[in-house]
């Protein structure tokens, strides 16, 4: 298992924020990827009441993190959003902004954003896609 890698400054290395009260939406795609490892959307995921399927938590904590050795279960695998994270898409804005609650965000170049914010808007585009078609497979 790969042990998770924040590539920021580490300040919150001891319990990942962003797999604390998650509220991390998925893609058909990621819950497919997902699955093929042998879980269960029944077990990893809850419907929102606006159709999204967002990762599920335990005891505050994200279904994938183990705080046995403070790893995710699924890094190799684990959402699209979870990988661009702390880089988020700003609906109202419409552009890419590093989230308010990542210790880290101060280490985020723009140059950084840049790069990925084309991913990260095509991301949200999908995921909103999916909840208002009713494709939301949760
Ligand atoms: S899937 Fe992994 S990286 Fe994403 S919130 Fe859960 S534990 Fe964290
Ligand atoms: S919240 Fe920010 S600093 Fe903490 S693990 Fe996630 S990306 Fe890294």
């Amino acid at each position: 298992m790969a042990p998770f890698q924040c590539n920021h400054d580490g300040s919150c290395s001891s319990v990942m924020l962003c797999c604390t009260d998650t509220e991390m939406t998925l893609t058909r795609k990621d819950i497919d990827r997902i699955e093929v490892e042998g879980y269960s959307r029944e077990d990893f995921l809850q419907r929102t009441e606006d159709g999204f399927c967002e990762l599920r938590n335990v005891d505050g904590l994200c279904y994938f993190y183990d705080p046995s050795n403070q790893t995710c279960r699924i890094y190799e695998t684990r959402p699209d959003g979870c990988r661009f994270y702390p880089i988020v898409y700003d609906m109202k804005k419409r552009k890419c902004v590093v989230d308010a609650d990542c210790p880290s965000r101060s280490t985020i170049s723009r140059d950084e954003i840049r790069k990925v914010c084309h991913k990260v808007r095509s991301l949200v585009e999908t995921l909103v896609r999916e909840a208002r078609n009713g494709e939301s497979p949760c």
